[in-house]
């Protein structure tokens, strides 16, 4: 049985365990990286974003008659000779599935690889009822043996070495093992198993694909343990989820063309079996086998019921967003999921496996958007995991201080600000002279002490702007200035450096007072109320300034206004429309300074500058810019050096950096290694978080490098009049 941490506490000290295992921090990290660079090349000629679109279409309209094409599927396979059973629970299925081994006299189960099977626990009930079941696929077998669960959907085993491995098996065979010739292991895996298969009674195998329309099943797999899981025994039983029915085999071919891709980055997988009906078998009386579905509800009907999480019924189990996640990469499975791992782990586990399970992982999120980006069904997961988080606190009962505080002091905008020039003076003794704190209280030190961390601004940018010189003759745009309140309160010095330069292009620049807090942290919080109060109260204060752009130099606030503010609005009674209107009127700076100034190498001098560049999660992600910054650069005068993994996380995540040190600490550092090994004079990114991230790491380690704000290079590099 899979133990998870039921509190926050526990689980930053398994977390800690995790990041001290420096074998599974680099082979999860090499994992991580060859799949993000391989990836694109398997997708060649493929249209991933209109292939996912099209299958999470086909999956929300199977999703709410999952019950109707439950009896259709139903009817086809009892044709074709096959028992349907419904399962209500796990451990119904399970007794579902002992009872069919007793009926047939089993003795001996081989079960071929089954995410179902895991959420249920079936080996344990089983061996508990006194039959023999053998893991037939190779990493099931491996983590079965050392009485494990897997640690990633598609590669259960993925966290161990050869080493580990070679001995294990040495273990089980009583031989000496090389560890090095893994050809050599797997096939004392196969010599092993292979008496297994002959003498078993009954196969247990999952499935990817239920076709309502024929009664037949799909499954892929890269083993052929499979095959003789489903054919070599009297028995079958196959344990499906209700969430893989389909209408038919058009909609699963659709799912086929994606799931070898995104899983293990193959264009195709070794097997696909397709089985209708009981065929004919040796072993079994009349040559006929018995076979059995048993389809697992567990919570899916609830679910599919669910106007927001129903999306996670979408998921094809391919596993790419634990490939991708930056978390996942430092601490594995065991700490990232529960029986599913991973961005849907965190939200699955909530409804199969009840709040403790989930109360603790749930907040381990960066909201860095990798997931989303290569979900094969196009699940918004970090969305839902917040969500996810908001119905955990919500089960609850109760709500931690931090939210408490948020939904007290953030709707209230004058509030909010006052605390934020108290916070001004009340850091005074630490801060001395200069731009960053220079002393953390030592108990803060000792966890928190990985970057430096910025003073707040003496006089933040809201009243900097009264005295600013703004006016242009003939503006060729105006803009309305979302500042949000990174840029307002800890970096005014960007904000000022972008208006001096857009000036320069004959650009008037506005700035609606009454603006606050994109309500991005608060969403972060799972504070939806308080999110909500902040999107109209922003809509409230842009909405009547007559500007051509809302211009931000946040990639974080306009990934969040652009993508969340639609969401709420209708409960303000704000139309989609004019929600539309407004959203579309968002952009970022490097965007608007490229595709919308069009601002060319004259403007500038030229320098000798290296520059590097860090791609914020929601610049390149959260709203697909990803070239521009990189352009401004080179326009700039400005030489751009590439570095590895730009587009991967800093580490940052606003408040996660504070709950989650330790991880933050770990992306920040891989972060500022590859950035440095670029050579580079000066590290550039486009959003005040990532600065602040950045620049305190780079301070920490007495860097010789700068970390700026793409604005504030961009105006050093203006020609002058
Ligand atoms: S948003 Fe980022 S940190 Fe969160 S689950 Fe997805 S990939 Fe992991
Ligand atoms: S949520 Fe998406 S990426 Fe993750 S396993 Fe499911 S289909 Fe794959």
């Amino acid at each position: 049985m899979i133990k998870t941490a039921q509190n926050i506490k526990s689980y930053k000290k398994q977390l800690k365990e995790a990041l001290q295992d420096k074998f599974l921090g680099t082979a999860l990290n090499n994992f991580n990286k060859a799949y993000r660079e391989n990836r694109p090349g398997v997708y060649e000629g493929i249209e991933f974003e209109a292939i996912k679109r099209d299958i999470a279409q086909d999956k929300d309209a199977a999703i709410p008659r999952l019950l109707e094409l439950f009896e259709e599927f139903k009817s086809h396979a009892e044709e074709a000779g096959v028992t349907i059973h419904l399962a209500k629970d796990a451990h119904e299925a399970n007794q579902i599935i002992a009872r069919i081994a007793r009926d047939n006299a089993v003795k001996h189960i081989i079960k071929s690889k089954s995410m179902t099977a895991e959420e249920t626990y079936l080996n344990d009930h089983l061996e508990k009822k006194g039959f023999m079941v053998t893991e037939t696929d190779l990493g099931e077998w491996i983590i079965q043996l050392r009485h494990e669960g897997p640690s990633h959907m598609v590669m259960p085993a993925i966290h161990l070495s050869r080493y580990q491995v070679g001995d294990l098996f040495e273990k089980v065979t009583h031989q000496d093992l090389d560890a090095e010739d893994i050809d050599k292991l797997v096939k004392v895996a196969r010599k092993e198993l292979r008496p297994v298969f002959l003498k078993a009674d009954m196969g247990i195998s999952g499935a990817n694909f239920a076709i309502a329309d024929s009664g037949s099943l799909g499954l892929v797999t890269n083993e052929g343990n499979m095959r003789l899981v489903t054919t070599l025994p009297r028995v079958h039983v196959a344990l499906v989820g209700l969430d893989k029915l389909l209408p038919d085999l058009k909609s699963a071919l659709k799912i086929l063309k994606l799931l070898p891709r995104n899983a293990t980055g193959q264009a195709i997988t070794s097997y696909v079996t397709w089985i209708k009906g009981a065929n004919e078998c040796r072993n079994a009386p009349q040559e006929k086998k018995e076979m059995h579905i048993v389809f697992l509800d567990n919570g899916r009907l609830e679910l599919s019921k669910d106007r927001v999480f129903a999306e996670a019924l979408r998921c094809i189990r391919c596993g790419a967003c634990a490939n991708v996640c930056p978390i996942y990469s430092k601490v594995g499975g065991h700490k990232y999921g529960h029986v599913y791992i991973g961005a849907i782990g965190l939200i699955l586990t909530l409804f199969y496996h009840g709040k403790e399970n989930d109360r603790a992982i749930v907040k381990n999120c960066l909201n860095c958007q990798a997931c989303k980006a290569v979900c094969a069904v196009d699940i918004d997961l970090p969305f839902l995991i917040k969500k996810t988080l908001g119905a955990v606190m919500d089960e609850d009962g109760r709500k931690p201080i931090k939210n408490q505080l948020l939904s007290k002091v953030m709707p209230h905008r004058r509030l909010f600000h006052f605390l934020l020039r108290q916070a001004h003076l009340a850091q005074k003794p630490l801060a001395r002279k200069g731009p960053m704190i220079r002393h953390l209280p030592h108990f803060f030190e000792k966890q928190h002490g990985f970057r430096s961390l910025p003073v707040i601004a003496a006089k933040p940018f809201r009243d900097r702007w009264l005295n600013m010189d703004t006016g242009v003759k003939s503006p060729a745009y105006a803009v309305s200035f979302f500042a949000g309140c990174a840029v307002d309160f800890i970096y005014p010095e960007q904000a000022e450096a972008m208006i001096k330069l857009i000036k320069t292009w004959s650009v008037k620049v506005m700035f609606p007072e009454s603006q606050s807090c994109c309500g991005l942290p608060a969403l972060m919080a799972a504070e939806e109320e308080t999110a909500a109060k902040l999107a109209w109260q922003n809509y409230e204060a842009f909405q009547n300034t007559a500007s051509d752009y809302i211009l931000t130099i946040c990639a974080s606030c306009a990934s969040h206004i652009k993508h969340y503010y639609p969401k709420v609005a209708s409960q303000a009674g704000i139309s989609k429309t004019d929600m539309a209107i407004f959203v579309e009127k968002v952009i970022d700076f490097s965007s608007f300074m490229v595709n919308v100034l069009n601002v060319s190498a004259e403007a500038f001098t030229t320098g000798d500058k290296k520059v590097a560049y860090h791609a914020p999660c929601h610049l390149c992600r959260g709203l697909a810019v990803t070239e521009e910054p990189r352009k401004l650069i080179e326009i700039a005068g400005l030489t751009y050096v590439p570095s590895a993994d730009e587009e991967v996380c800093c580490g940052f995540g606003g408040s996660y950096s504070v709950d989650f040190p330790e991880i933050s600490a770990e992306i920040l550092g891989q972060k500022l290694d590859n950035v440095i090994q670029s050579n580079a004079d000066i590290l550039v990114t486009d959003c005040p978080g990532c600065v602040l991230q950045l620049r305190g790491g780079m301070h920490k380690r007495d860097s010789a490098m700068e970390v700026k704000h793409i604005s504030e290079v961009l105006s050093e590099q203006l020609k002058k009049c």
